[in-house]
């Protein structure tokens, strides 16, 4: 595949999980949440949080943002589910190098592989890493919190 078509493909996958965002609902049952917002472009977002010990048991979110935003919060659901936190961790890390230029393992990135061309555009990397800051601060924090990105 070309490295065009791939950029198609990407922007695809991208649109679809905007359009169509997965695990976009409240949980009332959520022990840990917290709310992420990027002022710079207005993404809002509250991802909630089921830990079972160490296991992310469920994880959704709820809010409003750019395509970006939205689409790499509902990747990151879907990526998350099932993981320990100690995973979600080292995918976190990985994301955050990928977007900032850092060569990593693309095969361990998997689907979320689809965000890397934020890297192009400094300024929208705030918007896919929004969802990422807010569930690190969930995992961190027993009571609701809050983080703005920087
Ligand atoms: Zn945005």
């Amino acid at each position: 595949m070309s490295s065009a078509d791939l950029r198609d493909l990407y922007q695809q996958v991208i649109m679809d999980h905007n359009k169509k965002p997965r695990n976009f609902r409240d949980m009332p049952d959520s022990n840990h949440l917290a709310h992420g917002n990027n002022p710079l472009c207005g993404d809002a977002l509250v991802v909630y949080l089921k830990l079972d010990g160490d296991t992310i048991e469920d994880v959704s979110f709820q809010g409003s943002g750019c395509a970006i935003s939205v689409a790499s919060a509902s990747l990151m659901t879907e990526a998350l589910k099932g993981k320990t936190m100690a995973d979600a961790e080292a995918l976190y890390e990985l994301v955050h190098k990928q977007m900032t230029g850092e060569d990593v393992d693309t095969a361990a990135l998997g689907k979320l592989d689809v965000l890397s061309g934020v890297k192009e555009f400094p300024a929208r990397v705030k918007c896919a890493t929004l969802s990422w800051h807010t569930v690190h601060a969930a995992m961190e924090s027993e009571q609701d919190s809050s983080v703005t990105t920087e």
